[in-house]
This record gives structure tokens, C-alpha cells and sequence, in this order.
């Protein structure tokens, strides 16, 4: 059960930072331009200080100043929002994350349709960001596929397809042909579809969502919180260039909410790689199949997600990486791109040749045992952390739902989350990397022509 984890830290503490990415993603790069950057200078002082604008952290900031529209709110990013994780994912808003080959997949009914209601509950309050406040991010509610390439992968489709029984989810079969007639690739066989996701442009969302926020809202981007002293009345957080002081604080930085000091070395560090072609032309339109935008799940995890995006390029992920430190490089960026390029081979032969415009990784936070953070750290301190894979719908649930809470609110979604484990600890560091190397290593060897 999730008690509160109230050892707040009173002393000074110093965070340690964000590590840079060695590469833009390329849905930033094509999101149209900057926002405006105003780093934070100088003292100020704020009702609600929100550290992390991800999916977590912006929905959170913008909950909280719509709960509260009297107080001042401050978010602030260590980098440019659009260009974390968040915006560097593939733009699946999940409505029923999938874990087939986990074995209560389909028995955890109860865990599932909570999943379920949390889930859906982050997409309506994504959606009325779209329809409330004409946010823009090419919103597509078409549902995903979940593809196979292989008769291992067809099997697992078949026991999804029976948790989406058990669960009374509306679905579909994809037979060879028609997957092949949307894709306009040989390499799939079978395919279910299942409705509910929407697919986006995900830095675009986060670039235009921070733009639309509520008016009492100040949004600092390239602004670390280095330093924290928590205490009443005020925290003091320090930035490179001077010192927020705020009655709350809501801490939504991913794995670096261990920095602050709270669920210290619990958070097992993921990076997963992406790679986007230039827009296609015409002609090699024609050789990815006749539906205009498309999303692809592998039925193996391990295996390639695919997207046709609605501006007309191609775009996959694969490959997990252990990351020491919470840190990539452009040498595992470029080995992943290598796997990218394999993938992209295998499904599209006559198109591969033209490479990728950007390749990227992305952080994703896991702990041991599944476990996120939600809810009251201490007094005045709430955090939402450890996506755990999945972080689009979740996230904004997550965030809207610790605002909540910092407002002195319940909901049935908070009493969900707050029911939740929270990450355990795992195994020592250097046994957690040589594990998950090992596993990941072996379960994309057993992916094969998945990937
Ligand atoms: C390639 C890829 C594809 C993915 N695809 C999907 C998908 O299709 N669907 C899905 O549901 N999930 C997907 N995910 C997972 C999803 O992106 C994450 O779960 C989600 O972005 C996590 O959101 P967050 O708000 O918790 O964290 P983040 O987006 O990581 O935001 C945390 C923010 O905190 C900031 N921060 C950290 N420390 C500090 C500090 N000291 N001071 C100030 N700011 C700080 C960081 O700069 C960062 O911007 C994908 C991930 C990747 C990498």
C-alpha cells in the first residue's frame, strides 16, 4: 500500500541535474517554433512551485492554477518542454497499456480496468485541452494495431486478444492482406486492432499545451532547480540564476525526483531509441500502404513500433538500454539507430534506402517491482513519478491527480493511485544493470524478425 513517505529532507540539499541529450528529437524539430525562453532570475515567490514539465508535470501545473486561480503557479524544466521524454516518445496516448506475455495480464482483471479508468480519465483531460483550449498536436483518435511478423507474435496477439475478452474491450482481427494493404509492407501477417488510443504529435502537444495555460501560470524552461531546503512556510529551491520560494511543490522530474531525496535508488534507468525519416515523396507515398496515418505495437515488446505520421514520414523505435547515471551518448543513439535501420530494411526494402532525417533515445523510469510515485512526499511536497514504460495517458492522469491532492482534493482516481505500490528497492546497482542487460539483451535476440 502507498503510505506517505513523509522523511523530509530539512537541511540543503544539492540535486544533482538532468543529463543533456546528445540528440533533438526529430517530432521537436519538426514542431514548429521555439517557444519563448524565459529562464527564471532573481527571488521570486509562488503558491505552487511545479518541477518537470512532461506529461506529469504540465498537467499538473496547469490542474493545480485551474483549481486554484487566485495563486501564482511556476513551472519549470531543466531543458526545453517538448524535448524530454515526453515529447520524444511515439504519441501513443494508451487507453489499456498491454503486457501480454505477463502472466496475470489476463488475470489481473481489477488491475486492468483501473488501469483502465486512470487511463481514461488522462485522455479527457488531454482532449479538453484540444477541444477547451485549441492546443494542436495532429490528435487522431484511430485507435492503434497490434502487429505480428511472426507465428510467436501471433500467439501473443491471441492471448491479448483474450485479456480484451476478459476485460469486454471491443477489438478486431487484421488479416494478412489487410495489414498489408494499410502498411504497404510484407512483413506483417496478422494484426488486431483495438480503438480507444489517439495518436499525436507529442512535442507539439507539449509545445502548444505550455502556451495555453492558464494565466497564472509562469513557465521557465532551461531552468534546473539545483538546490532544495524544505520547510515551513516557504520552500526554497534554488535555480542557476537565483531562488524560488513556494508554499508547495509538486515534483514531477521522472527518475530525478530521487535527486530531491525522496525513493533515493530506486529508480532503474531505461533509455529506448527512436528514428523518423524526412517526409516521404509522392512516389514513395505509395509504397506505404493507402491509409494516411497509422500506429504500429509489436505484439512482442521487445519488437518495433511504427508510425506513419500524419505529416507523411516514417517513424520506429526499438531497442532497450540500461542507463548508467540516467545517461545516453550519441554512440548508443547511433547503435540504435543501426537496429532502426534493420527494421526499417525488413519491412520496407524498396523505401530503406533513404535512411532517417533524426534518431534519439528517451528516458523511462522503472522500478523493480512496477511501483510508481504518487501522491504526499512530506508537508507541502507531492510528487508524480516512474512511468514504468507507458506515460502519456498515465502521465496526465497522474499529474492532474497529485494536483488534486495538493489542492485538498479526492477522487476515485486518486484513491486508485494512492492504493498503488510504491517503487520498491531493487537489487544492488551493479546487480540491477547486469540484470537488465542480460534480459534485455535476450528478450530481443527472442524478438527476432519482431523487431
Ligand atoms: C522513444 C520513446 C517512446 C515512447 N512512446 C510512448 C508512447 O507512445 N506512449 C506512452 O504512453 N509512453 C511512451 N513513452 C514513455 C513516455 O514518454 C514517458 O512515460 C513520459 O514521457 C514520462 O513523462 P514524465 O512527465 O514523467 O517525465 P519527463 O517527460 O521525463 O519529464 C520530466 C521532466 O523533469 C525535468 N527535470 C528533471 N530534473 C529537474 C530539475 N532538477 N529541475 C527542473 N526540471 C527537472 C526534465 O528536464 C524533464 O523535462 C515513450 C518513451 C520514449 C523514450
Amino acid at each position: 500500500m502507498n503510505s506517505l513517505n513523509r522523511t523530509v529532507l530539512k537541511e540543503r540539499r544539492v540535486v544533482e541535474l538532468p543529463n543533456p541529450e546528445p540528440t533533438d528529437s526529430g517530432w521537436y524539430l519538426a514542431s514548429g517554433p521555439e517557444l519563448p525562453l524565459v529562464p527564471q532570475k532573481g527571488d521570486t515567490v509562488c503558491d505552487c512551485l511545479v518541477i518537470g514539465g512532461g506529461w506529469m508535470g504540465l498537467h499538473a501545473a496547469r490542474r493545480f492554477a485551474e483549481l486554484n486561480p487566485d495563486a501564482s503557479v511556476i513551472l519549470v524544466d531543466a531543458g526545453r518542454i517538448g524535448n524530454n521524454a515526453s515529447g520524444r516518445c511515439m504519441g501513443f496516448v494508451i487507453d489499456l497499456a498491454h503486457n501480454p506475455r505477463k502472466q496475470d495480464f489476463v488475470e489481473d482483471i481489477k488491475g486492468n480496468k483501473e488501469e483502465l479508468f486512470v487511463n481514461l480519465d488522462g485522455i479527457a483531460y488531454i482532449r479538453s485541452a484540444i477541444e477547451d483550449h485549441g492546443v494542436d498536436c495532429d490528435w487522431d483518435p484511430q485507435g492503434k494495431y497490434h502487429s505480428a511478423a511472426t507465428a510467436h507474435g501471433v500467439e501473443d496477439l491471441r492471448r491479448f486478444s483474450e485479456a480484451l475478452d476478459v476485460l469486454g474491450q471491443r477489438y478486431s482481427w487484421t488479416e494478412r492482406e489487410e495489414i498489408r494493404a494499410i502498411t504497404g509492407s510484407r512483413h506483417y501477417i496478422k494484426a488486431i486492432h483495438h480503438p480507444g488510443t489517439i495518436l499525436v504529435q507529442p512535442a507539439k502537444y507539449m509545445k502548444s499545451a505550455t502556451k495555453r495555460l492558464p494565466a497564472n501560470v509562469t513557465v521557465h524552461e532551461n531552468t534546473p532547480i539545483t538546490a532544495v531546503q524544505f520547510g515551513t512556510p516557504k520552500h526554497v529551491c534554488e535555480t542557476l540564476t537565483g531562488t524560488i520560494r513556494a508554499s508547495k511543490v509538486i515534483i514531477c522530474a521522472s527518475g530525478y525526483l530521487t535527486k530531491f531525496g525522496f525513493f533515493e535508488n530506486r529508480a532503474i534507468p531505461l533509455y529506448t531509441f527512436a528514428s523518423m525519416t524526412r517526409q516521404l515523396t509522392e512516389r514513395e507515398l505509395s509504397l506505404v500502404g493507402n491509409k494516411e496515418a497509422y500506429g504500429l505495437i509489436p505484439a512482442n515488446s521487445f519488437g518495433t513500433t511504427v508510425r506513419r505520421t500524419s505529416d507523411n514520414r516514417l517513424f520506429l523505435r526499438n531497442v532497450y538500454a540500461y542507463a548508467r547515471d540516467f545517461k545516453t551518448t550519441a554512440k548508443d543513439v547511433e547503435r540504435a539507430r543501426i537496429q532502426q535501420q534493420v527494421a526499417f530494411e525488413r519491412r520496407w526494402p524498396e523505401l530503406s534506402h533513404i535512411g532517417f532525417e533524426a534518431s534519439w533515445g528517451g528516458l523511462l523510469t522503472l522500478a523493480q517491482n512496477g511501483g510508481m510515485v504518487f501522491g504526499e512526499l512530506g508537508e507541502n511536497v507531492y510528487g508524480a513519478a516512474f512511468c514504468n514504460g507507458t506515460g502519456v495517458a498515465r502521465g496526465a492522469a497522474f499529474g492532474k491527480a497529485v494536483a488534486e491532492v495538493a489542492a485538498g482534493l479526492s477522487s476515485p482516481v486518486i484513491e486508485i493511485l494512492k492504493g498503488r505500490a510504491q517503487p520498491s528497492r531493487p537489487y544492488p546497482r551493479l546487480i540491477t544493470a547486469m540484470g537488465v542487460r542480460l534480459v534485455t539483451a535476450l528478450r530481443f535476440k527472442q524478438a527476432g524478425a519482431e523487431v
